[in-house]
């Protein structure tokens, strides 16, 4: 097994080095691949930094390489850069994309996703790369090897969703940041920021389904003793996009100025929707306590609901009554 995961490890950071290698010095490479980058504003230190690649626009280019350099075609299988057409041939996963590898917490590269150029509604947006036995997607989070030790210096950890947001905001100079890579977030995920901070702020996609995944993954993270704030970008903007439509000091400053504690936060936009129907009204508090019952820490919980009472309108007594309720049927 152990060599099995070494050398699956060999053969991404062999593809690493030829996406790498192509995305600056071939010309298909540069007139597309790259162009594409420099149009969305990365520059090269970011690049390079980030490893990323480019896939060449043919059907088993990186096999053949990867064949040819000795690579064996059972790791190229396993690590899911090829795929097996049963015939006994092999072709690619990734072609005609760009690339950015997943670093593992200590720098290994465990798997990669891969973006289109030009987004149509036939082709996937990203391509990744399938679990394996170096890669279970549900504990690795995208960046944490490049954001630890300011995640630790800075005791806070930017959470992002996607890979070009993490690119973004590491260009603005903020690079204590990761992605949950889309999906919603998971214990596992969790866990690994919690091994460098306490304190973690959401900055996910100003979109419906961005403010839902902001307050589905929180309770979770709420559950495992973070304190979190919230920072909602303008609708239609993720944290790349509103990054590029300023300079890197007016997006910091946003993000300071925007930065809410999720409680308040949760609380201010579901009193929004309640507007003044009682009904609503008495869910959202029910809403409202079940995020405050599983903080593990009372005197952070007894903050939230003196600011949740006041907020509310609602008696404290109440609240903690409803708290112990919850508390108790929740074990
Ligand atoms: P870009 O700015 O390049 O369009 P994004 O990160 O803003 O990318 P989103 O649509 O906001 O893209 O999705 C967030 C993240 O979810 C992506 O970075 C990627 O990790 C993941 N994702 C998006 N679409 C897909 C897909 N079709 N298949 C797998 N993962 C995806
Ligand atoms: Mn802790
Ligand atoms: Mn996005
Ligand atoms: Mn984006």
């Amino acid at each position: 097994q152990r060599n099995d995961r070494e050398s699956m490890l060999a053969v991404n950071k062999f593809a690493q080095q030829y996406f790498s290698s192509l995305l600056f010095d071939s010309s298909e490479g540069r007139n597309i691949g790259l162009a594409y980058f420099h149009e969305r504003g990365f520059h090269d230190d970011i690049i390079r930094k980030f490893q990323l690649g480019y896939s060449l626009d043919q059907r088993d280019a990186f096999t053949v390489s990867a064949l040819s350099k000795a690579y064996k075609k059972e790791y190229l299988i396993k690590t899911g850069l090829s795929i097996d057409r049963e015939n006994g041939s092999l072709y690619d996963r990734f072609w005609g994309r760009v690339m950015f590898p997943v670093h593992s917490l200590s720098g290994n590269i465990v798997a990669f996703g891969g973006r289109v150029l030009k987004k149509d509604d036939k082709t996937a947006k990203y391509v990744n790369s399938p679990e394996s036995e170096i890669y279970h997607k549900s504990n690795e989070l995208y960046g944490i090897y490049f954001a630890k030790q300011t995640i630790v210096k800075f005791d806070r950890c930017f959470l992002v969703e996607g890979y070009t947001d993490v690119l973004a905001m590491h260009q603005a100079g903020i690079e204590n940041v990761v992605a949950s890579s889309g999906t919603s977030l998971t214990k596992g995920q969790i866990r690994l920021i919690h091994r460098f901070t306490n304190n973690v702020t959401v900055l996910y996609d100003g979109d419906a389904a961005g403010i839902k995944a902001s307050i589905r993954g929180i309770d979770m993270l709420l559950e495992e003793g973070l304190n979190i704030k919230v920072v909602l970008l303008p609708q239609g903007e993720d944290p790349d996009s509103f990054a590029k439509s300023q300079d890197a000091s007016q997006f910091i400053s946003y993000i300071e100025k925007h930065q809410t504690d999720f409680i308040r936060f949760k609380t201010s936009l579901l009193l929004n929707e309640a507007g003044n129907d009682p009904i609503k009204r008495a869910a959202l508090i029910g809403d409202i306590v079940r995020s405050i019952a599983i903080i593990p820490d009372h005197i952070i919980r007894s903050v939230y609901v003196k600011e949740c009472s006041t907020l509310l309108e609602t008696d404290e007594k109440l609240l903690y009554a409803e708290i112990t309720k919850y508390q108790n049927g929740h074990t």
